[in-house]
C-alpha cells in the first residue's frame, strides 16, 4: 500500500467553448497538474473511462447533455464513480446548487472563475479523495486481516476440540486398563511391585502375603534390600541395576526373607519403565517361589559335579577346572599348575579281605587326610574308585608338587583306624608340573597317568615325576640363558687362538679365534654349551662383538709388536644374525677404528648358508667388507648345501674342509676331500682343512695341494699369552717345521 499522492494529478476540464477550455487547462498546467480537455459530454464520460483521471471540472451546459447528466451517468459506472466532480457554472446558468449535490457533484465554482480560487478548491477535493482513498485502503486490510485472525481461531478451536477428544479417550482408556491392570494384580499368584531406583517398594500386590506373609501396608516404603539374604545382595544389586540400564526384561533369583523368618527363593523378572512420558520411573517386578526348583537343581548340580562316597569333586569337575587352567595359563605366560594321581596300593586286598563297607570307609578316611594336605586354592578330587587326583593351583616349581607327595607318603605311614580296625596302607603317586602346553584335560591325565604307572612298576609307595628330563632341561637351559646375559655385562668371554699351518712350508699363516666363556662356577665353557643358545636367544649379536673387539685389539698389539708376514691373518668366525644386521658393518668401522687393526689382518669365517640368502642387505655387506680389505672364508664347508653356483658369484678367498671329512680320509676314501680342494683351486680359492690329529692326514692333504690346515696336530686353540708364545717361536723358526712346537 502506498499512501504518497501521484505526483501529477490529472485534471480533466469538460467545457464546450473551446477559449474557456483552452484558458482553463493553460492554467492548470501552469500549476502543476496534468490536464485533458473536452469539448462534449459522451467525450467527458468517455475519457474519464480509459484515462486515469483525478477530477473533473464539469461545464453545465454542453450541447449533447447538461453537466447534471454527465455527473449522473459517471456515478452510476464504478470505474469514474469515485472521481471527484467540480461544476462550473455560469452566471446567467440556470444552475441549481441542491440539484448539483444531489447527482454526486462535491462543489461548484461560478464563472468567470479566479483561478486562485479553482486551484484551492481542487486541492481540497483532491486531498479529501486522497484521504479517503486512504482511509478506504486501511478499511480493506483491516478487514482482511480480521478474516484472517477469525478464521485462525476457528481452526485454533477445532484442534482444540479434537485434543480435548483424544484426551478423554486415553482417559477412559487408562481408566480402564488400570482397573484391568489392578483386577489382574490382585487375583494372580505372582508378586508384582513397583519400584523406585534406590529398591523401595512403591507398589505391592496382594499376592505378597501368600508369598512372604507380610501385607503390601507393611512393606509400603521399605527397601527389597533389607529383606534380601545378604549372599544374595550383590546378585540383587546387579539384577536392579542391569534392569534400570536395559530396554529388556531381565530374571535373575534370590532369597527373600519371609515373615517368620525362612529365606523363599524367588525368581524375579526385572523391566524398568523406561516411558518419557510415563509419570513414574523405576522398575516393575514380577517374582514367584522358585524355592522347590533351585533345591533340586543345586542337589543335581552337586551331585553332577561331586563323588557320592567322598563328597569330593569328582573327574568330571576336575576336568573343568583343568580346562579352565589351560585358558588361565595361555592368558598368563610363566604360570604353572601340578597335578598329583594318587593310587593306594593293595586297596583290593583291603576290600577283599574286610568287605567293601570298610573299603569305603577307608576311601572316607583317606579323602580327609588329603584335603588336609593342601591348600584352599588347590582341589583334591576323586578319579574313581582308589584313585585320588590333587590339582595345586599356581605352582612356581615341580618341587612344591614333589613336597605333597612326600607329604602323602609319610602320612600314610601311620596306620589308619577305620570302625575300630587298624589298617595299613600307601600310595602310589604320578606327578605332572603343567602349563600352557597343554590344550586339554586329556593329555593331562594322559601324562599324570603315565607317571602313576611308572611310579607303581618301580615298586609302590613312591612317587614318579613325569616329563622331568625334558623339564630339568628347559630349565638349565633357562638358567644358562640368565647366566649368558650376566656374561655379557661382565664381558666374561675370552679368545683362545688355533694355530694355522701352511702345509707346503709349514709356516704360520694365521690363527682361528675361537670364543671361550670364563664362567664364575664352572670354569672355561666352550662354545658348543653356548652358541646354540645364543643364536636361539639373539645373545649371539653382544657375544660376538665383543669377540671381534678382543680379536681386534690383539691383531693390533701383534702388529705393533711382532714382524708379521703378509700372508698373517686372524680368521673369526661371524654368525649369520652378526651378518644379516644392517649395523654390522657399523660396529665393525668402529671397533677397527678404536682399536687401530688393519682389516687386511681380518677374516671374516660365515657359513655358505649366508651366501644362498641372496638379500640387497647380504651383498651391500659382501661389497662393503670387500671395500675394508678383509677377506671371507666358508666355514663347514661340505656339510650344507655346498652350492657351487654361488661360490663364484662372491669373492670368498677360502673354503675350509669340515673335520667330518678330513676325519674319514683315509686313502682310499680321499674322494670328497680332493672334490672340494679342486673346486676351491676352480674358483680361484685356497683350502684350510679342519681338524687335522695325525700326520697322516697331514701328508694325505698337503699330497692333494691342500693349501693350509689346523687341528690338534699342530697345536690346539691356545690362550692368548700362549698364541703370542707360538707366534713369537713361529718367526723364529720359520725354517724349522712347526709341528715340533706344539
Ligand atoms: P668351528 O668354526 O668349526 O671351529 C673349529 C672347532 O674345531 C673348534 O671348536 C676347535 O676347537 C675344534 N678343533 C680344532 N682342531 C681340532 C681337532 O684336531 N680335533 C677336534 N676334535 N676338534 C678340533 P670349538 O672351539 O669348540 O668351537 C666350536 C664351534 O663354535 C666353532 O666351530 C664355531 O662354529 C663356534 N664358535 C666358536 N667361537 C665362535 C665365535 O666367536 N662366534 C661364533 N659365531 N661362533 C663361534
Ligand atoms: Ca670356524
Ligand atoms: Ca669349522
Amino acid at each position: 500500500m502506498s499512501l504518497a499522492p501521484s505526483p501529477k494529478p490529472t485534471i480533466l476540464v469538460v467545457d464546450d467553448i473551446p477559449d474557456n477550455l483552452h484558458l482553463l487547462t493553460r492554467e492548470l498546467t501552469n500549476h502543476g497538474y496534468e490536464t485533458r480537455g473536452v469539448l462534449t459530454g459522451a467525450m467527458a464520460l468517455t475519457v474519464a473511462q480509459l484515462a486515469k483521471i483525478d477530477l473533473i471540472l464539469l461545464d453545465i451546459m454542453l450541447p449533447d447533455m447538461d453537466g447534471y447528466e454527465v455527473c449522473q451517468a459517471l456515478k452510476s459506472h464504478s470505474a469514474t464513480q469515485a472521481i471527484p466532480v467540480i461544476f462550473v457554472s455560469a452566471l446567467d446558468d440556470p444552475f441549481d446548487k441542491v440539484k448539483a449535490f444531489e447527482v454526486g457533484g462535491v462543489d461548484y465554482l461560478s464563472k468567470p472563475v479566479k483561478m486562485v480560487e479553482v486551484i484551492a478548491r481542487i486541492n481540497t477535493q483532491l486531498s479529501l479523495r486522497h484521504a479517503q482513498q486512504q482511509l478506504q485502503q486501511f478499511n480493506q486490510e483491516l478487514e482482511a486481516l480480521v478474516q484472517q485472525r477469525t478464521q485462525e481461531l476457528a481452526q485454533a478451536n477445532q484442534a482444540l476440540h479434537a485434543e480435548i477428544q483424544v484426551r478423554q479417550n486415553v482417559e477412559e482408556d487408562l481408566r480402564l486398563s488400570e482397573a484391568r491392570y489392578r483386577l489382574i494384580a490382585n487375583h494372580m499368584g505372582d508378586l508384582v511391585c513397583l519400584h523406585n531406583h534406590q529398591g523401595e517398594f512403591l507398589y505391592i500386590s496382594p499376592s505378597v502375603q501368600t508369598l512372604l506373609g507380610y501385607s503390601p501396608e507393611e512393606l509400603q516404603g521399605k527397601n527389597i534390600q533389607d529383606l534380601c539374604h545378604p549372599d544374595d545382595l550383590p546378585c540383587l544389586q546387579l539384577h536392579f541395576q542391569e534392569s534400570f540400564q536395559s530396554a529388556d526384561s531381565i530374571t535373575s533369583a534370590y532369597r527373600l526373607r519371609s515373615q517368620s523368618g525362612r529365606y523363599v527363593w524367588i525368581e524375579t523378572l526385572a523391566k524398568s519403565i523406561m516411558d518419557e512420558d510415563s509419570p513414574i520411573t523405576g522398575i516393575v517386578t514380577s517374582s514367584r517361589d522358585v524355592t522347590r526348583r533351585i533345591k533340586i537343581e543345586r542337589q543335581l548340580r552337586y551331585d553332577a559335579l561331586h563323588d557320592a562316597l567322598t563328597h569330593l569333586p569328582n573327574r568330571d569337575w576336575l576336568a573343568k577346572r583343568l580346562e579352565m587352567e589351560i585358558l588361565q595359563c595361555r592368558r598368563q605366560p610363566g604360570r604353572q599348575f601340578g597335578l598329583l594321581m594318587i593310587d593306594l596300593d593293595r586297596f583290593k586286598a583291603v576290600n577283599d579281605s574286610l568287605g567293601h563297607l570298610i573299603g569305603d570307609k577307608l576311601l572316607i578316611a583317606v579323602a580327609e587326610l588329603l584335603k588336609t594336605t593342601v591348600r584352599k586354592v588347590d582341589m583334591v578330587s576323586r578319579w574313581g574308585g582308589d584313585e585320588f587326583v590333587i590339582f595345586l593351583d599356581n605352582v612356581n616349581h615341580i618341587q612344591e608338587v614333589v613336597q605333597v607327595a612326600e607329604v602323602i607318603n609319610r602320612a600314610l605311614e601311620n596306620p589308619l583306624e577305620v570302625d575300630g580296625k587298624i589298617i595299613f596302607t600307601s600310595a602310589s603317586i604320578g606327578i605332572l608340573i603343567g602349563s600352557a602346553t597343554y590344550t586339554n584335560s586329556n593329555e593331562i591325565f594322559r601324562d599324570v597317568d603315565i607317571a602313576l604307572y611308572r611310579a607303581k612298576e618301580g615298586g609302590r609307595n613312591r612317587y614318579e615325576i613325569f616329563g622331568m628330563e625334558m623339564y630339568q632341561k628347559a630349565l638349565s637351559l633357562l638358567t644358562l640363558e640368565n647366566e649368558l646375559r650376566e656374561a655379557i655385562s661382565t664381558e666374561a668371554f675370552t679368545v683362545h687362538y688355533q694355530p694355522i699351518i701352511d702345509l707346503q712350508s709349514d709356516i704360520l699363516v694365521g690363527f682361528e679365534a675361537l670364543a671361550r666363556w670364563q664362567h664364575p662356577q664352572q670354569g672355561l665353557v666352550m662354545p658348543g654349551v653356548f652358541i646354540d643358545l645364543a643364536e636361539d636367544t639373539g645373545l649371539i649379536k653382544p657375544i660376538g662383538k665383543q669377540i671381534l673387539y678382543q680379536v681386534c685389539q690383539t691383531i693390533a698389539e701383534w702388529e705393533a709388536q711382532e714382524k708379521l708376514s703378509d700372508r698373517f691373518k686372524v680368521s673369526i668366525n661371524v654368525s649369520g644374525q652378526q651378518f644379516r644386521d644392517n649395523r654390522f658393518i657399523q660396529t665393525l668401522d668402529h671397533i677397527l677404528a678404536e682399536t687401530g687393526a688393519q682389516g687386511c689382518r681380518l677374516k671374516l669365517e660365515i657359513t655358505e648358508r649366508i651366501l644362498l640368502e641372496q638379500s640387497d642387505s647380504i651383498a651391500y655387506t659382501l661389497d662393503a667388507i670387500h671395500q675394508r680389505g678383509i677377506t671371507l672364508s666358508i666355514d663347514d664347508f661340505g656339510t650344507g648345501y655346498s652350492s657351487l653356483r654361488y661360490l663364484s658369484q662372491f669373492a670368498v678367498e677360502t673354503l675350509k674342509i669340515d673335520r667330518s671329512f678330513v676325519n674319514q680320509m683315509q686313502p682310499e676314501r680321499q674322494g670328497i676331500v680332493q672334490a672340494i680342494i679342486d673346486l676351491a683351486h676352480n674358483l680361484a680359492m685356497d683350502c684350510i682343512a679342519e681338524g687335522v690329529e695325525t700326520e697322516e692326514q697331514r701328508q694325505q692333504l698337503r699330497q692333494l695341494g691342500c693349501e693350509a690346515a689346523q687341528g690338534y696336530l699342530f697345536a690346539k686353540p691356545l690362550p692368548l699369552d700362549q698364541a703370542v708364545l707360538y707366534l713369537q717361536s713361529a718367526r723364529l723358526n720359520t725354517e724349522a717345521p712347526l709341528s715340533s712346537l706344539s
